[in-house]
């Protein structure tokens, strides 16, 4: 895979695999063995019997490190956005694949700097504080100026509540001329520097709802979705120019099918996540559609996740799936 700041071409739409690799518990486990591989940058093989091949764009190599990754998938949405386009980056998979390693992993810093284990949200934003420096710097004389402000939200049985201020739950999807879409009453906070991010990241985490089911006590059956504008403002000819972008980093529930879950709440649950999934997957597809010039319908309201996330999906927009997958036999047992 290459690292290319024209990571998107010509498609709006990325989608990379990655497959992790087996945990220390699994390679003890008697039984529970290996059961996909990596056999070229294009292809994972099943390896029960009968051998099934799946063919995908990108796959990432299963020991790619997160900065590594942070590179390939990440970088270009920084990039993006501060020239003013709107990006989303979304974590699939089932529970216990990865999503959240990917997306925001071990959110710390030694000496000032990102932990190794560190993911891609934190590296996002180092990034692009390092970048907004260096802009402001060049173009000084137009008194160019960013400002970041973020939110953290949770969307869980189709309803919303803010990660930074827990109280505020039930939260509207707002739709005006001048705004946009927007969630109404979010809490948002201005940021200069990665440690601002870091505090909201763990706030945030720490907020999110977390429920055992049958399969995996650390299951998360909730969305949540990290927020940041990036403002521009600067003078030329005499004028003030505003320029706004939009940067999305969503964690999804596990992709798991709801009858692995257990009895009564968590199958309610299940059926109100796969709304989203179910409609986030179908207004995916429709924009595929409408690339290759066909008439569709987008249906962005059918679900929360999609009706707020709608000035980021489509138009110029660019979205990014990381697909999680787990290499062991018993992510395949457990989900069937
Ligand atoms: P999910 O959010 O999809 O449920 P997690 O991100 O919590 O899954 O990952 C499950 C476990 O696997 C965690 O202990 C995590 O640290 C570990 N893990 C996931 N991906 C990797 C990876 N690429 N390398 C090393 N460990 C990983
Ligand atoms: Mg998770």
């Amino acid at each position: 895979l290459v690292e290319d700041p024209s990571f998107w071409n010509d498609h709006n739409v990325q989608v990379l695999i990655r497959m992790r690799p087996l945990s220390n518990m699994e390679k003890m486990a008697q039984g529970y063995l290996r059961c996909l591989k990596q056999e070229s940058l294009q292809t994972l093989a099943w390896l029960g019997h009968p051998e099934v091949r799946f063919t995908f764009d990108h796959i990432v190599s299963e020991t790619i490190s997160q900065e590594k990754l942070f590179r390939v998938a990440g970088l270009p949405m920084v990039d993006n956005c501060m020239s003013g386009y709107n990006s989303c980056m979304f974590a699939y998979g089932q529970t216990g694949s990865g999503k959240t390693y990917t997306m925001m992993g071990e959110i710390s810093q030694e000496d000032g700097k990102l932990v190794d284990d560190c993911g891609i949200t934190p590296r996002l934003f180092e990034y692009l504080f390092t970048r907004i420096k260096l802009e402001e710097e060049n173009r000084r004389d137009e008194r160019l100026k960013y400002s970041c402000k973020c939110s953290f939200l949770e969307i869980y049985n189709e309803q919303i509540t803010d990660l930074l201020e827990p109280s505020s739950t039930n939260l509207q999807v707002r739709e005006d001329l001048k705004e946009g879409v927007y969630v109404e009453n979010l809490t948002e906070y201005n940021v200069k520097t990665v440690d601002e991010v870091l505090k909201l990241l763990l706030q945030g985490a720490a907020n999110r709802k977390v429920a055992g089911t049958d399969m995996n006590s650390e299951s998360s059956r909730s969305h949540s979705v990290f927020t940041c504008i990036v403002e521009s403002r600067w003078e030329k000819d005499s004028m003030t120019h505003l320029r706004f972008g939009r940067l999305n980093l969503v964690d999804l529930a596990g992709s798991e099918r709801q009858r692995s879950c257990g009895a009564g709440e968590r199958v309610k649950e299940a059926s109100y996540i796969n709304k989203s999934l179910s409609t986030l997957g179908l207004v995916i597809m429709s924009l595929v559609d409408v690339a290759h010039g066909k008439h569709r319908h987008v249906p962005y309201r059918d679900s929360r996740l999609t009706f707020l996330l709608q000035d980021s999906l489509g138009g110029n927009s660019k979205t990014t799936i990381i697909a999680n997958v787990s290499p062991s036999m018993w992510s395949v047992f457990v989900f069937m």
